[in-house]
C-alpha cells in the first residue's frame, strides 16, 4: 500500500484554490486568504483511507512556471479548479492546464485529474454540461465534482475523490470509451478466479465465495447477501450463474459493475490482496519474501503443508484422475502463471508414465529440484499458485524448510534433511545420461526415444531406505575438467562413471577422485556402467577394483540401463543410504550375488516376498474396514498363513544361509510360498 498521497491544486488566479484549502481545514469559509496556503499534511487516522495526504495550492503570483512544473511532477493527483461562474476560467481548462499537465509528466503513467468547479453557491445552473464532453475526451480525468468553499459543499467529498483517484485508480482497471474492464484487469481477476475456484470446475460455490469473502474482506458474505449478488448476476447476464455459483463470467460482470457504480475500491481491494500492485503487476513483495534466508551448507526443502498444498492443486488439474497430467492438464494448472515454467526437459527429470507425461510422483519430485536448487523460484511459483493465500499463511516463505547445517548433522550422525544429492562424474559417453535416466525408470530403447536438445542434467526421484521415502537428486556434472565450480562439487555423495567396455574410462574417474574428493570425506561410489557389453582391461595402474580398496571405497557397482524392462534401481537406494549416513562404514556394499548378505537382500527385495508382504498390509487395513467381506472370503486366511510361514522362514533362512551358503534352499522354500 501506498505510503502517502500528494494532491496539488492548480487553476486560474481568484477561483478559490486558497479558499478551498484552508475551508477544508478550519471548516469555515476564510474571508481573507493570501495568495497561498502553506502546505498541510493530513494525518493518516482523519482521512477516509488512513493514508497521510499532503495537500498543495499554487500561485501564478508567488510561483514561477518551474516551481508549478516541479510541483506537478511530484503530484500524485491534480485538482484544476476552475469557478462555475467565469467562463474563462472553464476554457483554460482544456486549452492550458491539461497539456501543461500532460507535458510534466510520464506518458505511461498519467496522474489522475479531478475537475473542480468552484464557487457553485453563485450560480443556479450546473457547470456539468460543459464539463461532461471534456471528461469524455480526456480519459486521465478521474471525476468531476462542483463544490462551494463558501457554503462549504462537497469540500471533504473533494479531497475524498482525490485520495481515492490515487489509491483505487479506474485508469488500470476500466476504459472508459470501451466501457468494459482492461485486458490486464480482466487477466488477474481471471487468476484470481481460476486460484479460488479450489475444487476446478469453473464456478465459484458458496464455499468457495465465503473462502473468497474472507480472505479479501475479513467476513464471509451472509447467506441472504449472498443470493442477492447471484441474482442480481441472474438478471444481468446470461451463463452468470450455473448450479448455483458464480462463473467466471458472472465474476467479471460484477467487478465491472462495482467499478461502474465507482466502487472499484472493492476491486481494488481483491486485487492487492491477491498480490497485484498498481500497475496489476504481481507485487515483487509478493513473489519474493524476504524473510527466508539460507545460510552456507543448509539446504532448502518444501514442508509437509508445502507438500499438501501441491498435491491439492495436483488432484484439481488431474482431471481423468489417472494420476499424471497430460498436455492439457499441465497448461490449465500453470494457467495461473505468467509464463509456463516447465520446459520439455522437464519430463526428462523426473518420472512420468508411458505417454511420457508427468506422474503425481514426478510432479512432487519437480517441486522438490527446484525448491532444491532455486528457492526464489520456487517462491515465486508458489505466489502465482496462490498458496499464501488459499493456505492463509503470512507469505510463501511458511512452506519452506531450511535443513541444519550439514556440518552438524555429521557431527550429531543423523540428518533430518530428505533430499539428497548425487553428483555424477564420468567422461563423455561413460553412460551418465543412462545413469541418470534409469532412475526414472527408463530403460535405454526408451532413453533412444528424447531427444537431445530435451535431456535434462539432473534427475529426481524417491528412494526408500529404512522404510522413509527421500528424495535423491542426481546431477551429472559436465566432464570438462577446467570448469567444475564449486556447485559441481558439493553434493551428499558422488558417483563416479565409468564405462566397463572401454579401456579409456576408467582413468577419467581416477583422476576426478585424487584431484577433488581423496583428501575429503564425501562418500564416493564407483559406476561400471555398460555392464550388458564386454568388459574391458582398464588402462590404468590399478584395476578399479583395486583402487576403490586402496581408497576404501565400496567395490565397483555393475550397471546397465540396457534392459528389457525397467532398470534395476537398488543402486539408487545404496546411494541415499550412503548419503545419508556419510559416516557409516556400510558393511557391504557388493552386489556379488555369492556372498550371505547379497543372498538376504536378493531374497528380502524378492518379487514374491514383497507381494505376501503388501497382501498382508492390505489385509491388516482392510480388516478394520471390512470385517464382513474378510468372513466371506478365504482371502484373509491364505494370507495369515502365508504371512506366518514368511516369518518363520524368513528367520529360519537367515540361519540356514549363515551355515551354508547354498542358494538353492531358498529356491525350495520360496516354491512353497508359491503353493499358498
Ligand atoms: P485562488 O487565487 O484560486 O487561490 O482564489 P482565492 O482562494 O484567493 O479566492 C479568490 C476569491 O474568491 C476570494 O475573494 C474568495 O473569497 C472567493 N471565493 C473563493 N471560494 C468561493 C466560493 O466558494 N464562493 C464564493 N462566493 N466566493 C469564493
Ligand atoms: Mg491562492
Amino acid at each position: 500500500m501506498r505510503k502517502d498521497v500528494r494532491i496539488l491544486l492548480v487553476g486560474e488566479p481568484k477561483v478559490g484554490k486558497t479558499s478551498l484549502i484552508m475551508s477544508l481545514v478550519s471548516e469555515e469559509f476564510p474571508q481573507v486568504v493570501p495568495y497561498r496556503a502553506e502546505e498541510i499534511t493530513i494525518p493518516a487516522d482523519v482521512t477516509p483511507e488512513r493514508v497521510p495526504t499532503h495537500i498543495v495550492d499554487y500561485s501564478e503570483a508567488e510561483q514561477t512556471d518551474e516551481q508549478l512544473s516541479s510541483e506537478i511532477s511530484k503530484a500524485n493527483v491534480i485538482c484544476i479548479v476552475y469557478a462555475v461562474n467565469n467562463k474563462k476560467s472553464i476554457e483554460k481548462v482544456t486549452s492550458h492546464w491539461i497539456p501543461l499537465i500532460n507535458d510534466n509528466t510520464d506518458k505511461d503513467s498519467r496522474v489522475p485529474v479531478i475537475l473542480v468547479g468552484n464557487k457553485s453557491d453563485l450560480v443556479e445552473h450546473s457547470s456539468m454540461e460543459t464539463i461532461l464532453p471534456v471528461m469524455n475526451q480526456y480519459t486521465e480525468i478521474e471525476t468531476c465534482v462542483e463544490c462551494s468553499a463558501k457554503n462549504l459543499k462537497n469540500i471533504s467529498e473533494l479531497f475524498y475523490y482525490a485520495q481515492k483517484a490515487v489509491l483505487h485508480p479506474t485508469g488500470p482497471l476500466y476504459c472508459p470509451e470501451e466501457k468494459q474492464m482492461k485486458p490486464a484487469c480482466i487477466k488477474a481477476l481471471t487468476r484470481i478466479f481460476k486460484v479460488s475456484d479450489l475444487d476446478n470446475d469453473g464456478i465459484l460455490n458458496d464455499n468457495e465465495l465465503n473462502f473468497f469473502q474472507r480472505t479479501c474482506f475479513n467476513a464471509p458474505l451472509v447467506s441472504q447477501a449472498l443470493e442477492d449478488v447471484k441474482n442480481v448476476v441472474r438478471k444481468n447476464v446470461i451463463d452468470g450463474v450455473c448450479d448455483n455459483g458464480l462463473t467466471l463470467k458472472g465474476f467479471l460482470f460484477l467487478h465491472t459493475l462495482f467499478i461502474q457504480r465507482g466502487r472499484h475500491e472493492t476491486t481494488w481491494t481483491v486485487l492487492r490482496r491477491f498480490g497485484y500492485d498498481d500497475d496489476l503487476e504481481l507485487h515483487q513483495d509478493y513473489l519474493f519474501p524476504l524473510t527466508l534466508k539460507v545460510p552456507p551448507d543448509c539446504t532448502t526443502e518444501l514442508n509437509h503443508n508445502a507438500y499438501l498444498f501441491l498435491q491439492s492443486v495436483f488432484d484439481k488439474h488431474d482431471k481423468d484422475r489417472d494420476c499424471a497430467l497430460s498436455p492439457e492438464e499441465l497448461k490449465d494448472l500453470f494457467d495461473v502463471f505468467p509464463y509456463m515454467p516447465w520446459g520439455p526437459d522437464v519430463n526428462n527429470t523426473v518420472c512420468t508414465n508411458d505417454e511420457g507425461w508427468i506422474t503425481y510422483q514426478g510432479y512432487l519430485s519437480q517441486w522438490t529440484l527446484t525448491t532444491y536448487l532455486d528457492v526464489q523460484r520456487c517462491l515465486e511459483y508458489l505466489g502465482y499458485l496462490g498458496y499464501s493465500i488459499i493456505s492463509e499463511q503470512e507469505s510463501q516463505a511458511v512452506a519452506i524448510t531450511v535443513t541444519r547445517d550439514k556440518k552438524i548433522d555429521l557431527q550429531k550422525k543423523q540428518t533430518q534433511r530428505s533430499v539428497f544429492r548425487c553428483n555424477v562424474f564420468g567422461d563423455s559417453g561413460s553412460g551418465k545420461s543412462g545413469f541418470l535416466q534409469a532412475f526414472l525408470g527408463r530403460n535405454l530403447t526408451r532413453q533412444n526415444t528424447v531427444s537431445e536438445e530435451h535431456m535434462s542434467y539432473y534427475a529426481i526421484s524417491t528412494a526408500y531406505v529404512y522404510g522413509q521415502e527421500k528424495y535423491l537428486l542426481l546431477h551429472e556434472v559436465f566432464p570438462d575438467f577446467d570448469v567444475l565450480s564449486d556447485t559441481d562439487l558439493a553434493c551428499d555423495i558422488v558417483c563416479l562413471v565409468y564405462d566397463a567396455s572401454n579401456p579409456h574410462s576408467f582413468e577419467y574417474c581416477a583422476r576426478v577422485f585424487k584431484q577433488y574428493f581423496m583428501d575429503t570425506k564425501m562418500p564416493c561410489m564407483m559406476i561400471a556402467a555398460k555392464s550388458d557389453l564386454q568388459e574391458t582391461k582398464q588402462l590404468y595402474a590399478l584395476t578399479p577394483l583395486e583402487f576403490c580398496r586402496k581408497h576404501k571405497m565400496p567395490p565397483p557397482q555393475a550397471f546397465t540401463c540396457n534392459t528389457a524392462d525397467a532398470p534395476c534401481k537398488d543402486i539408487y537406494t545404496k546411494l541415499t543410504t550412503m548419503a545419508m549416513h556419510p559416516h557409516a562404514r556400510l558393511r557391504c556394499m557388493c552386489t556379488c550375488n555369492r556372498c550371505t548378505f547379497c543372498h538376504l537382500q536378493n531374497f528380502i527385495n524378492s518379487e514374491l516376498v514383497q507381494t505376501v508382504k503388501a497382501k498382508l498390509y492390505t489385509a491388516i487395513l482392510s480388516r478394520h474396514v471390512t470385517q464382513a467381506d474378510l468372513k466371506s472370503s478365504t482371502f484373509w486366511l491364505r494370507v495369515s498363513a502365508g504371512a506366518t510361514v514368511f516369518a518363520v522362514l524368513g528367520f529360519a533362512m537367515y540361519r540356514v544361509l549363515l551355515k551354508q551358503r547354498l542358494p538353492s534352499r531358498v529356491r525350495t522354500s520360496v516354491a512353497h510360498l508359491h503353493i499358498l
